[in-house]
């Protein structure tokens, strides 16, 4: 079918909105109308190359929608029920057979590769193909998705502020209360304030955690992690030396911390920030830094933790967080702004520059 979406180029080239043609469902797959997708700075990564996604591409990997068609397999979905998509997984391999298509040996492939599990792609353009993104290519009418990646949303719940819950969302959140599960009373940092880092915000608060500290440049973003139950906040355009700021209120360092920003400076910073034999979790990507082992690590007992979209099983993972959402505990609609479809090089641009802290498009 024709449908519009945005197309990627080339690397750094705008969104372009433009006629496409997008295939029909296979067996295990689902023909949804997107309502809204969320921008993630994963997009602005593959738009720039600096995640080699094979190009033309239609990037979006935090869609939302109403099912219109259903492929022969597909069992727990029907054509008219309200889902979300998040990542794709094999759900063959060790890893998706233990509950952690997070690590699914094929995530690269599946999410990165320009194709669908099976290996190929549903969209194309005058007879070229494009590559997919994530399984799901979001920024688009109409999405071709994979019944493994899609979870359907209770009618109590607005549709379109879902998307964020497949990717950026479960990334703070799952960090939190998948991989840290930090003990109540205790000290966390957070460093870099933007969705991933504000979900780990409200995850800590639901953890019980005695202080939680948002570290950022932002006051906009900081006033945020405030109102979402950051107990401090240090803004490092002001207090350059977070570090020094953590031991003082928390006395002896914290007791663990997140990375959100993917900033080599400021994951240094997490991993001084917490107190021996505590752990930091990497959420954001793109940063490099140097470790020296035995100070940094070994001598320690300190972690790195690498964790990709906050180790979830969507499946199990996003209906728990509707139900914080719904009792009050995980606000995430407070960080949505949302822009129309057609504007999503506005949508960019206010992502890009923190003026949003989750752009979300709406299409008609
Ligand atoms: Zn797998």
């Amino acid at each position: 079918m024709k449908i519009k979406a945005a197309v990627t180029k080339e690397a750094k080239s705008l969104f372009a909105i433009e006629d496409i043609d997008l295939d029909e469902p296979r067996n295990d797959e689902m023909l949804v109308k997107v309502i809204a997708s969320g921008f993630c700075h994963t997009d602005e990564l593959a738009r720039l190359q600096a995640l080699p996604v094979p190009l033309p591409a239609v990037l979006g990997h935090e869609g939302c929608g109403i099912v219109r068609k259903t492929g022969a397999e597909v069992k727990d979905f029907k054509p008219g029920d309200r889902v979300a998509f998040s990542f794709g997984s094999c759900g063959k391999c060790a890893r998706c057979l233990e509950g952690r298509p997070a690590i699914c040996e094929l995530f690269v492939t599946i999410n990165f590769g320009g194709v669908q599990a099976d290996g190929t792609s549903r969209l194309s353009q005058n007879g070229k193909t494009l590559s997919s993104f994530f399984g799901q290519s979001s920024f688009a009418e109409y999405a071709v998705v994979n019944e493994r990646s899609a979870v359907i949303i209770p009618e109590d719940v607005p549709l379109e502020i879902t998307g964020p819950l497949g990717c950026g969302i479960q990334t703070g959140a799952g960090a939190v209360l998948n991989r840290l599960k930090p003990r109540p009373g205790s000290a966390i940092a957070v460093f870099g304030c933007g969705s991933v880092g504000l979900s780990a915000v409200m995850a800590a608060k639901i953890s019980n955690c005695g202080m939680i500290i948002g570290v950022d440049q932002m006051p906009s973003r900081l006033d945020m992690a405030l109102e979402l139950g950051a107990t401090h906040i240090i803004n490092t355009v002001e207090t350059p030396d977070a570090v020094k700021a953590i031991r003082k209120l928390t006395g002896h360092g914290a007791d663990s911390s997140i990375d959100a920003s993917g900033n080599g400076a400021c994951i240094r910073m997490a991993l001084n920030s917490i107190r021996p034999g505590s752990s930091t979790v990497l959420v954001g990507g793109g940063g490099d830094m140097i470790l020296n082992i035995e100070h940094d690590l070994m001598g320690s007992a300190k972690s790195l933790l690498g964790v990709v979209e906050g180790d979830s099983n969507p499946k199990l993972f996003i209906p728990e967080l509707i139900e914080h959402y719904r009792a009050g505990r995980l606000p995430f609609d407070k960080l949505i702004s949302f822009y129309d479809f057609e504007d999503i090089n506005t949508a960019a641009q206010a992502s890009n520059s923190g003026k949003a802290i989750k752009a979300v498009l709406r299409m008609k």
